[in-house]
């Protein structure tokens, strides 16, 4: 709980050179030493030194979440990304997770210009995944999700929608591209069900991309756009209902202290 976090440096460790007090950082979600064979190989999640630890979360050495007023970050000249004066907090914080995962999916489904691209999850990842789709030039997206106004919001972002309650969404999908299928399919959802019906709608010899997660700090645009409710921390109880019961048009609740 609490892996998505920004914040100012308040103090620093005495073998912290890189990051100054006062600086405004955003940190990734998984905590990863840097100098690993995988922090080296740019696939930092698979850190041997933390045990693939995520800050509260339970693998590999326990840290605390950010969910408060002050939180320790360790390896701080490796993770903590200093954010630009020009970059409000909402545009920074996602590069922490959802927008980096969103954007490392696309990118290791191979999009080319003019490819038909179909995400399946229309949820803060998938929105995000659809953005970042967009800009390797497909001709179409595809968003493929049930709840009614996340598809809107994907419609919004130029995407097609696909409702899986109608219909198989990979016939779905298939019928929409004259049978033949997408070239890419980003699965931006987590569970089996929407795994296998990627795969049963990819072209032949086509791309599945599940949802994998480094660090990207490079690219700009509206993540803000996935935030949909601003609230203080000691509402964040409702903030945790609404997003699971999927009420109040709820996408991506941001805490703040
Ligand atoms: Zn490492």
């Amino acid at each position: 709980m609490g892996h998505e976090f920004m914040g100012i440096v308040e103090e620093l460790g005495s073998a912290v050179k890189a990051v100054r007090a006062g600086d405004r950082v955003v940190v990734p979600f998984s905590i990863s030493c840097g100098g690993c064979e995988w922090c080296r190989r740019r696939l930092p999640t698979q850190c041997t030194t933390t045990g693939r630890a995520v800050f509260g979360g339970r693998f590999g050495k326990v840290f605390p979440g950010g969910q408060a007023e002050r939180i320790r970050v360790p390896f701080a000249d490796y993770l903590c990304e200093r954010v630009p004066p020009t970059m409000t907090d909402d545009d920074a914080l996602f590069l922490g997770d959802i927008l980096s995962t969103a954007y490392c999916c696309a990118e290791n489904g191979g999009i080319r210009p003019g490819d038909v691209v179909a995400v399946f999850g229309a949820g803060p990842v998938g929105l995000l995944a659809m953005q970042s789709a967009q800009l390797f030039g497909p001709a179409r997206v595809f968003a493929v999700d049930r709840v009614d106004y996340r598809l809107a919001l994907a419609a919004e972002l130029g995407a097609e929608p696909v409702n899986v309650d109608t219909s198989d969404p990979a016939e779905q999908v298939r019928a929409l591209t004259d049978g033949r299928g997408p070239d890419v399919v980003l699965e931006c959802v987590g569970h089996e069900t929407p795994f296998t019906q990627a795969i049963q709608a990819v072209r032949a010899g086509g791309a599945v991309s599940s949802v994998g997660v480094y660090v990207e700090t490079t690219m700009g645009f509206q993540a803000r756009e996935a935030i949909t409710h601003t609230m203080p921390l000691k509402d964040t109880p409702h903030g945790y209902a609404i997003f699971d019961r999927k009420e109040d048009r709820a996408i991506k609740v941001m805490l703040k202290p």
